[in-house]
């Protein structure tokens, strides 16, 4: 499992950076982020949380059961929307209230 960082989309804001609790995101030429030991995240998914531009995906791989999905995040106040993207382009929301995450 890894996180794909889209450098079309990030605007080197440094979210991700401070939310890293392994250091593994480094800000690079242009300063843009970008992971440097990609073997090393663990999948917390801090760092997708915290990107407001959704330049950062979660690649979900078949060690996981995921078949090359991927996974996003952005929020409406205080809901996560997480979204799942199959390879075939078919999407699946899942609506997290953080107000109410203990009921889950
Ligand atoms: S939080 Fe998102 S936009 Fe900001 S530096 Fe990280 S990847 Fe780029
Ligand atoms: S998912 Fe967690 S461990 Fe992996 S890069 Fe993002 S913040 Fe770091």
């Amino acid at each position: 499992m890894s996180i794909q960082i889209q450098q079309n989309k990030c605007t080197g804001c440094g979210q991700c950076i401070e939310a890293c609790p392994g250091n593994l995101i480094k800000r690079g030429e242009g300063g843009k982020a970008w992971i440097r030991h990609i073997r090393d995240c663990w999948g917390c998914t801090s760092c997708l949380k915290e990107c407001r531009f959704g330049a950062i995906c979660f690649y979900l791989g078949a060690d996981i059961g995921g078949r090359g999905s991927t996974l996003t995040v952005r929020k409406e106040g205080d809901v996560n929307i997480w979204s799942i993207t199959d390879r075939e382009g078919r999407l699946q929301q899942i609506r997290v209230d953080q107000k109410k995450a203990n009921q889950y």
